[in-house]
């Protein structure tokens, strides 16, 4: 069992295609699975996040690689040495809409690319989620060649040549390609030694405003609890500038859709921080890096199936604006990703729906004005964001979105 001593200080992205070991690796390194019977796992905090921590350590007085490890102890029972926690983002793999994960890219630090060695490369989201860590500014990545078990020495190489063709000219030119087994546990030592040094923590200013993304939230309460047993909304998400306290007054942007005499308005929430949890422990403070569960004074109908999910929360009357609409600059990509013989992208055009990710936040909107290299649209649901924003842009194309662009909001 693993016990993550301290709060994790980097979130840390899973990407790669379905299948090539994304939960396996992360379950291997976190031991997330041991953690699954504590008090706050049944409460349903962490659990539902999404994301799991580990502890990267160091065995005393022994070189590296073979020096890095997640275990506690050693078989000969030598305690290990903490190097630091950190949290991993595990895209969902089943998702095949680009936003899911870039939405999760919005708090990554880093990333790791998992590529099966039992596969041709690139297959269709190896491709697009390392398009989209470009596109989201993410430089610090690990390649990791999984399933090494499954394939003879020969198979090994020739994918691994493959990998390294397929990176040329990306933003993972220079990223270090691992060979691992996540499953049989190969090589891990290796990939933490990678990991420690290619994604390291960032400097954070600890006096900034405070923000957070939201990325999940929930109604911990068990159906039929009575009222004066009832807990406060939960939100979970990344705080990624300044701290949060317990104790602190919390606004949440855009809030919740208000109706009154007919009209309707978007109007933040406010309210208080009555808890936090972060690394599976209840802290004082959450400061950027990792995923935090706050427990706040919110009715818990706001909060239940995700309803807060995209929001921005921070210090009242610090937040970015609310966007029920805006303009935005727009770059479109060559062609489709994944779709190498496919023609090129059209232009946008006026009243065409578009699928956007912004942060946390993924909404549709309607082009009121497309010009080149410009859009205006029209949002479904409003989000917060400050001019300057990265915008992943989808449209529809046969059953699926698919991304077309980036955008920068202006
Ligand atoms: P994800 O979709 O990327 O999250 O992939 P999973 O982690 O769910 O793995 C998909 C399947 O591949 C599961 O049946 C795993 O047990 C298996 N798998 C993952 N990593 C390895 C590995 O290194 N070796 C072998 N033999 N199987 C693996
Ligand atoms: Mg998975």
């Amino acid at each position: 069992v693993t016990k993550n001593p301290q709060q994790p200080e980097v979130n840390i992205g899973l990407v790669g295609h379905v299948d090539h070991g994304k939960t396996t690796l992360v379950q291997a390194l976190s031991g997330s699975w041991t953690d699954q019977h504590s008090e706050e796992m049944k409460r349903g905090i962490s659990i539902r996040l999404g994301y799991a921590d580990a502890t990267f350590r160091q065995i005393p007085g022994v070189d590296a690689p073979e020096c890095y490890t997640v275990e506690e102890e050693t078989e000969d029972g030598e305690e290990t040495d903490v190097l630091r926690t950190v949290s991993f983002v595990d895209a969902p793999g089943h998702e095949t809409l680009m936003a899911t994960m870039l939405s999760g890219a919005a708090i990554m630090d880093g990333a790791i690319l998992l590529v099966s060695a039992t596969e041709d490369v690139p297959q269709a989201q190896t491709a697009e989620h390392l398009m989209a860590l470009d596109i989201i500014g993410i430089e610090n990545i690990v390649i990791a060649q999984n399933k090494v078990d499954l394939v003879d020495r020969e198979r090994a190489v020739d994918n691994y040549e493959q990998i390294q063709e397929f990176v040329e000219g990306t933003v993972a030119e220079d990223a270090p390609i691992v060979p691992i087994s996540a499953q049989q546990e190969v090589n891990l030592d290796l990939l933490i030694e990678a990991i420690e040094e290619e994604i390291p923590t960032p400097d954070r200013d600890e006096t900034e405003d405070s923000q957070m993304y939201v990325a999940r939230s929930f109604d911990i309460n068990r159906p039929g609890t009575t009222w004066d047993g009832l807990a406060g909304g939960v939100i979970g998400g990344s705080v990624v500038a300044g701290k949060l306290e317990a104790g602190d007054e919390l606004e949440l942007r855009p809030g919740r859709e208000v109706d009154e005499e007919g009209q309707t308005e978007w109007r933040s929430i406010t309210t208080e921080i009555r808890s936090l949890q972060a690394g599976g422990n209840m802290v004082d403070e959450v400061r950027p890096g990792g995923l935090c569960g706050v427990g706040t004074g919110l009715d818990p109908s706001f909060t239940k199936g995700d309803a807060l999910a995209g929001q921005v929360a921070g210090e009242p009357g610090t937040l970015p604006p609310t966007r029920e609409q805006f303009t935005m600059d727009v770059e479109l990509l060559d062609r489709v990703v994944g779709d190498e013989e496919g023609e090129g992208i059209d232009e946008i055009s006026t009243g065409e729906p578009l699928m956007l990710t912004v942060g946390t936040a993924t909404t549709v909107g309607a082009v009121t004005s497309a010009r080149s290299g410009e859009a205006e649209v029209s949002l479904k649901r409003p989000v917060c964001a400050e001019e300057g924003a990265k915008i992943a842009i989808n449209r529809r194309v046969g059953a699926r979105w698919r991304l077309i662009g980036i955008g920068t909001l202006k």
